[in-house]
């Protein structure tokens, strides 16, 4: 994790204003363009929408610790019914910076000088939020199995007479017996 921050890098943070003497702590309201690949397989933050953050930077011995809320839109595909799905999430977060590659682990995030980036923060954050099968409503009863048509937008009941050819056939020839009504 040597690499070097981007100062310019929307989701970098300059820790300059804050210092570091222990204790010192600074709140920021940011709207900040999503990063590309937010997402699983059926929904996701879309590249470049708006996320609202609102973090508290404090300064500590070890290094900068970072608590925060970010509000993302989500857009996504029903697992059910392939219909959009559309919402909002709503991740909150904490993350450690550390000053010093000798008191952080392997995992730990690390400052660049006076520079932070938030961008692995809250794309953990909200992965861990996304649902795997997102729904349109949790009741959405899917597609037809038969036809594929939405079962929310068609008739109530709607339904198919499910008769293979060689039945078909059957039933002429075998004349009906009353067993129904028996067991
Ligand atoms: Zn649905
Ligand atoms: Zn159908």
């Amino acid at each position: 994790m040597t690499q070097h921050l981007d100062p310019r890098a929307p989701w970098v943070i300059s820790t300059h204003d804050l210092g570091r003497r222990p204790g010192s702590m600074r709140r920021m309201n940011l709207a900040l363009p999503a990063p590309a690949d937010i997402g699983v397989d059926m929904i996701g933050v879309p590249k470049d929408a708006d996320v609202e953050l609102d973090i508290r930077l404090e300064a500590v011995m070890e290094g900068v610790l970072v608590t925060g809320t970010a509000q993302a839109p989500l857009r996504g595909e029903c697992a059910r019914c392939l219909e959009p799905v559309i919402s909002l999430t709503e991740v909150d977060f904490q993350e450690l910076f550390f000053y010093s590659a000798e008191d952080a682990a392997e995992s730990d995030s690390l400052l660049d000088g006076e520079l932070l980036d938030l961008e692995p923060v809250f794309r953990d954050a909200v992965v861990l939020t996304l649902p795997l099968s997102p729904v349109c409503s949790e009741d959405c009863t899917g597609l037809c199995v038969e036809c594929g048509v939405r079962l929310a937008d068609a008739e109530p009941g709607h339904g198919h007479e499910v008769v293979d050819a060689r039945w078909a056939k059957l039933q002429g020839l075998i004349p009906e017996h009353n067993n129904d009504q028996e067991s």
